[in-house]
């Protein structure tokens, strides 16, 4: 079975795979846990304010 995780960056026009996404450590630390988080960003701009999951089940593209 195939599942495809399309995601766009609304920054700089990237698109491209989940597993794609670059991993990067989240430095905010909530001061209990002190467990290392990554954040999935965008490979294109390391940013990941502006990725969005495409509804590849919705036709209605421009
Ligand atoms: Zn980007």
């Amino acid at each position: 079975m195939l599942v495809k995780n399309d995601v766009r960056c609304n920054w700089c026009d990237w698109e491209g795979y989940e597993d794609d996404l670059d991993l990067i450590v989240d430095l905010s630390d909530d001061g209990i846990s002190h467990d290392v988080h990554y954040l999935k960003v965008c490979p294109g701009c390391k940013q990941d304010g502006y990725l969005m999951d495409i509804d590849i089940d919705n036709p209605a593209k421009n």
